[in-house]
């Protein structure tokens, strides 16, 4: 069912000021409201098809303003189960988000390296040497 009640364009623009405080509702609504009056077909696309769209699409970094959530594009690209475009397809983590790597474990994240996980749990390195630099000649063995 596309969007067909108000409350559908309520809650579709307050995820979307949410994501992009920055935005007004107004200037949100004019986006929706144009698109209507356009005949714009993507607005005939089931409502959870819109809302996924549009909130990539405002989640987004690069998008500037509300106009590109009702043009065609990557975030429309939905399938009814495809992964957003940002997700990297295996680990699911958005790949937007600036990754710290881990400095002892090539390949993996700092936050949640797996290399660093083994070794606490091999009791190779202490907890909270976890994603940092560990030396045990330098910093002793773990008890
Ligand atoms: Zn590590």
């Amino acid at each position: 069912m596309p969007i067909e009640t108000k409350p559908q364009i309520d809650a579709l623009i307050n995820v979307i000021v949410l994501l992009r405080p920055e935005w007004n509702r107004a200037g949100v609504f004019s986006v929706l409201k144009k698109a209507h009056e356009e005949g714009n077909p993507l607005l005939l696309r089931p409502f959870e098809d819109i809302v996924v769209a549009c909130t990539r699409k405002a989640a987004d970094p690069k998008t500037r303003g509300p106009a590109p959530l009702l043009m065609e594009g990557r975030h429309w690209d939905t399938n009814g189960s495809g992964p957003a475009p940002n997700v990297h397809p295996d680990t699911g983590y958005d790949t937007t988000v600036p990754v710290e790597p881990c400095p002892d474990h090539e390949g993996w994240s700092a936050h949640n390296c797996g290399g660093c996980a083994a070794d606490i749990l091999a009791g190779l390195r202490p907890p909270e040497y976890k994603g940092l630099p560990y030396d045990p000649h330098k910093h002793g063995r773990v008890s």
